[in-house]
């Protein structure tokens, strides 16, 4: 848990997030202003700041979440695709400041992003 951060208070259930997957390393939840008509975040329950602060030490957890996400997109019937994206730093766009994976699903989405 860091601080003042709002994703280590949603994995640590204290915002009521209806989470659609949770294991003891990671939980999943839609995001609150979705762009697709699937729209989840996958977050470690570990505070990690971004992509950019892995650590050699989270391979298995980072393998854990792209397992976690091919299980969601099958739970929301993503068959005919979805997008998988990481906003990383201020020109990637990142707004919270705790590594999360966006699962993007159930429209045909358009490339190259904005
Ligand atoms: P990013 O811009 O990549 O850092 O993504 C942060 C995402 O978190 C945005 O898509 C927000 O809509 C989403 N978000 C912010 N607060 C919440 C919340 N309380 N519950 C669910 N999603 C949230």
């Amino acid at each position: 848990m860091s601080g003042d951060c709002l994703f280590c208070k949603i994995a640590e259930g204290a915002l009521s997030t209806e989470f659609l997957l949770a294991t003891d390393h990671l939980v999943a939840f839609r995001d609150l202003h979705p762009v697709a008509p699937s729209h989840i975040l996958v977050i470690p329950k570990k505070h990690i700041s971004s992509l950019a602060d892995l650590e050699a030490d989270d391979q298995s957890l980072m393998g854990e979440m792209m397992l976690a996400i091919g299980q969601l997109a099958e739970q929301e019937g993503l068959e005919s695709g979805f997008r998988v994206v990481v906003n990383t730093g201020p020109d990637g766009g990142q707004s919270v400041h705790h590594l999360h994976f966006h699962l993007l699903g159930g429209r045909s989405l358009t490339w190259p992003p904005g």
